[in-house]
């Protein structure tokens, strides 16, 4: 998947190049500015791309963007699934995990349908109490259940588990403290951070030396791009992801970070099934 991405991106550029010229030929001659003009319109309307290999001193690390709160990480010969939810569409081009985190009971992270095809007989899984209850019994051996400031390694994978809640009065029903999971994955000595759902809690704005940042954003259940990003200049990931963004402007959160922090904001479409 991740070697022939590059070759169909690069064939469709050829190919909305190809077309560009051949229509400003059509109706206007040989006229040279308009191909260029629809060859930018064309490629500009691409969906960027859903799949993106990170350096890092001991290998890379792979993010697969798949849907809202679901996404995947390939490290060294592991696969990790984040909130697999959906159909299993979502997942056939990807390999099967070897662990999944889940932070939350709602059905936007926690599928216990997805659950009983993504898993294969030797995945492991790491959940919080309120999701464990809903396990499937055989499920449950093969599960480590982690509370907020709990660290366990699992696979060789030291994995922190962080507060994730609403402080918004309004918003307090959505998530309440302890219930969800974010998570600090190490990951070879690069530290990933998986928000789940969460405002800008005191916990995630003292975050320390985190490389990848998956960060959510949406009204009404978790924070807006303004809390986001003041809270993302405030642990300065080196790399932040918005995900779990539906109906916020990303733009305006690009713009909020700023260029300044040495922060470099991530925006992919994490809506395009
Ligand atoms: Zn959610």
């Amino acid at each position: 998947m991740i070697l022939v991405r590059p070759f169909i991106s690069r064939f469709a550029i050829a190919e909305a190049s190809a077309l560009s010229d051949y229509l400003g030929m059509k109706r206007f001659g040989l006229v040279g500015v308009l191909p260029l003009t629809l060859s930018v319109a064309i490629l500009e309307a691409e969906p960027v791309p859903n799949t993106d290999r990170i350096g890092t001193p001991k290998g890379d690390i792979t993010v697969y963007v798949i849907n809202h709160a679901t996404f995947a990480l390939g490290w060294s010969n592991l696969t990790i699934y984040v909130d697999p939810v959906g159909p299993q569409e979502r997942f056939g081009a990807l390999p099967r995990p070897d662990l999944v985190l889940i932070t939350d009971t709602h059905s936007d992270h926690f599928s216990p349908d997805t659950l009983k095809f993504v898993l294969t007989d030797q995945t492991r899984l790491v959940v919080p109490p309120a999701v464990a209850a809903q396990l499937a019994e055989p499920l449950r051996e093969r599960t480590t259940v982690m509370t907020n400031g709990q660290v366990e390694t699992v696979l060789n994978i030291k994995i922190e588990a962080v507060p994730a809640y609403n402080i918004t009065p309004a918003r307090l029903r959505y998530h309440s403290k302890g219930r969800g999971n974010g998570y600090v994955l190490t990951l070879g000595g690069t530290r990933v951070y998986i928000s789940g759902d969460t405002e800008d809690i005191p916990e995630m704005r003292s975050l320390k030396d985190i490389d990848i940042a998956f960060v959510c954003m949406n009204l009404p259940y978790t924070m807006t791009v303004e809390q986001a990003a003041d809270a993302v200049r405030a642990f300065r990931p080196k790399i932040v992801y918005p995900y779990h963004y539906r109906g916020s402007d990303l733009q305006k959160f690009k713009t909020l970070v700023g260029e300044d922090p040495s922060i470099e904001v991530r925006l992919r479409d994490w809506y395009r099934q």
